[in-house]
């Protein structure tokens, strides 16, 4: 009977924001449906860029990289006004209104018109013997600011990690450096259960530093990069015994080719139910300083449409491809409303103004579990100043 019941609550939902898509459709006219036909076949194309090491599939020739219509807008976004721009706000996270743009309004649209609806936000019994809830991610707003005239830095441990599993025999030295065993990773997550950490996401540490919104204790945030089939087969069994959520950067075009060695959507899409989270590592995997402004737009709106179609939430955050970037990379993130950017940098202290450059710990093949636990705390005590006041 609760099915029955949910099944039609979730029909009646799919029909109202199916019309209310319709009408919003039209209501904004020829601009957007210019954008969301892009979308699609941005969506839709692609595998130019597809990274040499990766043993993908042929794919459809394209003529060039489509062009987005984005707005004009200045490199001083206001949906992002300095902090210094920024009066005294109350607690709540509740932003004031901005003028942001017709990129959520494509993101949205892009979400409601996908070939299936967003995933809903349940937890399979079958799947997971622990119930993580998703945190709260389906906003169109923009992040909101300080609340004061000096950023908020905290010091969170964002720990990197690729490949969860034994290197294959004859790999290089880089391959075996960017692999934990499934065994030493299942110590790593004891050892922070053991010492009341508690892994959380970049969105609680984006809240939490222009809202001091309350971190736990000794918070940690788990971040995989690639997308590798591993991190499904190996990583996430685990990470749901201990009840932990990690985030998970994806390459969106290696998933749409079924690329092997990735995970496949219904993995990614698993995950997401699960209480994993799910955020953008590019399209292709490309130097992003190497690439036109068309083509880097082309990477981060293109994964960050693909990822919402599939999660039923917009991503917030890119990891870097290779950790490369510049002023002009930070400048489209900031357009597109990104929230943040990881590094490949060393470091666990966070803040407001240097969001697009957040540094990570690298956790390696060799990394003993005393190193682990000396990198959790290498910049001071969790509970001490900040280095600097910057
Ligand atoms: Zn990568």
């Amino acid at each position: 009977m609760a099915i029955l019941a949910g099944v039609m609550y979730f029909t009646a939902w799919v029909l109202r924001a199916t019309k209310v898509s319709m009408r919003a459709l039209s209501g904004i006219g020829v601009l957007l449906s210019i954008i969301f036909a892009t979308g699609t076949v941005l969506t839709a194309c692609g595998g130019q860029h597809t990274p040499e090491s990766v043993a993908a599939p042929p794919v459809q020739e394209v003529e060039a990289v489509p062009t987005v219509s984005l707005p004009a807008t200045p490199s001083t976004s206001k949906a992002l006004p300095t902090p210094a721009d920024t009066p005294v706000q109350p607690a709540s996270p509740t932003p004031p209104p901005t003028a942001t743009i017709d990129l959520t309004v494509a993101v949205q649209a892009t979400q409601t018109a996908a070939a299936f609806p967003p995933t809903p936000l349940i937890v399979g019994e079958e799947q997971s013997t622990v119930e993580l809830i998703p945190s709260e991610t389906a906003t169109s707003e923009p992040l909101p600011t300080p609340m004061d005239i000096y950023s908020w830095t905290l010091k969170v441990p964002i720990l990197m990690y690729h490949y969860i599993s034994e290197p294959p025999p004859g790999s290089d030295i880089y391959r075996v450096d960017l692999s934990v065993s499934p065994d030493d990773f299942r110590q790593q997550m004891a050892f922070l259960s053991e010492n009341g950490y508690t892994p959380v996401d970049l969105n609680t540490l984006s809240l939490a530093i222009v809202n001091r919104a309350t971190l736990p204790e000794k918070p940690v945030i788990i971040t995989f990069d690639d997308g590798y089939l591993d991190a499904y087969e190996n990583a996430f069994p685990i990470l749901q015994e201990y009840g932990f959520e990690g985030t998970f950067f994806i390459i969106t075009e290696l998933i749409d080719l079924k690329s092997e060695g990735y995970m496949s959507w219904e993995m990614i899409e698993e995950m997401s139910r699960a209480g994993q989270r799910i955020e953008s590592h590019s399209k292709t995997h490309p130097d992003l300083t190497l690439q036109s402004r068309d083509s880097i737009i082309y990477e981060l709106l293109g994964s960050l449409e693909t990822l919402a179609a599939h999660t039923g939430y917009r991503p917030r955050y890119l990891c870097y491809p290779a950790g490369r970037y510049n002023d002009e990379t930070i400048a489209i993130l900031k357009e597109l409303d990104y929230w943040g950017a990881v590094t490949t940098m060393n470091g666990t202290w966070h803040g407001f103004d240097d969001r697009f450059e957040w540094r990570r710990v690298r956790i390696r093949n060799t990394t003993s579990i005393t190193e682990f636990g000396y990198m959790l705390d290498m910049e001071g005590t969790l509970h001490g100043k900040p280095p600097s006041d910057g």
